[in-house]
């Protein structure tokens, strides 16, 4: 994904309250100067957007091979569903982790607030069950003792981050669950200066940015990304050189070195990205950085999200795409929620708007610009400029981002579902006229914000009873098939957790999901991390009652 000079300095530090925000505004940039080596032209490259579909006798070999393996596996494994504690073992469990941690209150509670709030979301409408115990290790050696006592007692266990996730993704388990809040492991180890390769001075920045509040191990687990994905990719980018995680046995494993490559075998770190707490708890990671280069904010305005998605797909295949660091679509809808919103000073027209980050040096944006300009015109824009001062830039960033509070606050009493996918940009002008077209129908409140550049969608959907859940409910369901129905994804960011569960099946084909079970089953035979999630079909699916707008 990464020219191999473009790295930066890397750091290793345990997992959470370093948030996207703190880590991109106040931690990285705020390396001493000295901390950093040259390499100044040295930046992360786009990937290429076209894609070469190669198939033939040897794909269909393997399917076949692989479906005839995965067969036998399931007729010795799949008739068992591992059972959990009992309530007298669950209450063992904790008794023992309280001994563990020295009776320390905090580092272990059974509060019914905590344990409430720890196992469910006010982003998600899926099922949710509180956990019966919260645990707040302090290092790898808390993780594994943690680890050890849940399966001596078969207790489930469900990582715990950030709490941002949207697909249900840490819901407790209805039988008990011990949530493993990562909240004290926040420490930077290491900061490898002499690997650095960047210009003394230029700040360092981590380019994933999921939502506000999301922490590193969260990042890993649900495999996010961001506005930044067009120009630096995803969290399956290589911004995790390594991984130090706690398996289900309690062994510690380290992925890989922090050698900025290798070839040693195949990726275990990525089988940790999107894996959703459900192989090991990560508890220590080593990233890359990349430099803080100058970016110029601006925004275009368009009849249709039609016409704003069809420039988009031009801008990017011109030789300036590459100086494209975001671009990000907010619907007439979603323009309207944040004038409502008041939090701008002056309210924009309500239209259909692209906003783009342009960066580089000044030519290098100067000239993006133009040629954006230009397009974006023959796309019938109305409008393009740039924000006037740094703080207007900064301001319109924020907004984008607290899209979901303002389009809360665009409908009175309501609740907002959010839901992503993901498919060919070619693709997404269709999706998105359609989608919208079948909200109205439906008379869904929605609002439509996306990373356009990646062809990846969100939809706001709005609802303030049963009724109306349920209309946004199927409305959700109508939105995946149509991505799956242009060669799309069910979720292009966000994961799969409960809420995208049914899909997974009909997007990788049966083989496939055999095989990530498989994987499951091999590293986590007891199923105790994060049971229910992820995999369609894998056993405690009932645990959970049916959606919950309590
Ligand atoms: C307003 C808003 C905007 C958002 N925008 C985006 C966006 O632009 N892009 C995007 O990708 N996402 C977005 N999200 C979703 C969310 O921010 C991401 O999914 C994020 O990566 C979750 O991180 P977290 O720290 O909150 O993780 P959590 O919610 O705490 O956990 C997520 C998953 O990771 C597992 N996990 C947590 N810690 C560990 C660990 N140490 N080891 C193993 N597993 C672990 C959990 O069990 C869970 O399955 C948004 C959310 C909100 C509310």
């Amino acid at each position: 994904m990464h020219s191999a000079r473009a790295s930066v300095a890397r750091f290793r530090l345990s997992l959470r309250p370093i948030t996207s925000k703190s880590l991109t505004r106040s931690r990285l940039p705020v390396l001493p100067s000295r901390t950093l080596a040259t390499s100044a032209s040295t930046t992360p490259s786009r990937s290429s957007s076209s894609q070469l579909i190669y198939g033939g006798i040897i794909g269909g070999l393997t399917a076949g091979a692989l479906s005839y393996l995965v067969g036998q596996y399931n007729q010795t494994t799949n008739s068992t569903v591992p059972s959990y504690a009992s309530p007298q073992e669950l209450k063992q469990a904790i008794a023992e982790l309280q001994d563990a941690f020295g009776g320390d209150k905090n580092a272990v509670s059974t509060d019914p607030n905590l344990v409430k709030t720890h196992g469910s979301s006010e982003n998600s409408y899926h099922p949710a069950s509180p956990h019966s115990v919260v645990v707040r290790p302090k290092s790898t050696e808390d993780v594994v003792k943690v680890v050890n006592i849940a399966r001596k007692y078969k207790v489930p266990l469900v990582p715990y981050s950030g709490a941002t996730s949207l697909e249900g993704h840490f819901s407790g388990v209805a039988s008990g669950s011990i949530c493993v809040d990562m909240s004290s492991m926040d420490r930077i180890i290491s900061i490898n200066e002499a690997d650095s390769d960047l210009d003394k001075g230029i700040p360092l920045f981590f380019p994933l940015d999921p939502g506000p509040g999301a922490t590193i191990g969260g990042m890993i687990g649900t495999g996010c990304s961001g506005t930044n994905a067009v120009r630096y990719g995803t969290a399956r980018a290589e911004w995790f050189l390594n991984i130090t995680a706690v398996l289900p046995n309690g062994e510690v494993i380290k992925t890989r070195s922090r050698a900025r490559k290798s070839a040693a075998g195949f990726d275990l770190t990525k089988l940790f990205i999107g894996a959703e707490g459900t192989l090991g708890i990560v508890t220590e990671v080593t990233l890359r950085l990349a430099p803080v280069l100058p970016t110029k904010v601006a925004m275009a305005q368009f009849p249709s999200v039609e016409h704003a998605v069809s420039a988009v797909q031009e801008i990017l295949r011109t030789a300036h795409g590459s100086n494209i660091q975001c671009i990000e679509l907010l619907d007439d809808h979603m323009m309207q929620a944040i004038n409502n919103a008041g939090l701008i000073d002056h309210p924009y027209p309500v239209k259909d708007t692209l906003f783009f980050k342009i960066q580089g040096d000044p030519a290098a944006i100067e000239a993006t610009a133009e040629v954006v300009k230009s397009i974006v015109k023959q796309h019938s824009s109305s409008r393009f400029e740039f924000a006037r001062t740094d703080q207007e830039a900064e301001d319109l960033w924020q907004n984008r981002k607290y899209a979901l509070v303002s389009s809360i606050a665009s409908l009175p009493g309501s609740k907002c579902w959010t839901t992503d996918v993901c498919v060919p940009v070619s693709k997404l002008p269709q999706l998105v006229y359609e989608t919208k077209k079948d909200l109205s129908e439906a008379g869904v409140h929605s609002t439509i914000v996306g990373h356009v550049g990646d062809g990846n969608f969100h939809a706001l959907l709005l609802f303030r009873d049963d009724h109306e859940l349920e209309l946004v409910n199927q409305a959700v369901h109508r939105l995946v098939h149509r991505a799956l129905d242009l060669e799309g994804t069910c979720t292009g960011e966000h994961g799969v957790g409960l809420g995208k569960k049914e899909y997974l099946t009909r997007e990788l084909g049966e083989s496939t999901v055999e095989l990530m079970k498989t994987i499951k089953k091999a590293v986590d035979p007891l199923n105790i991390m994060n049971p229910g999630k992820l995999y369609p079909g894998l056993g405690h699916d009932s645990s959970h009652p049916k959606h919950d707008h309590s």
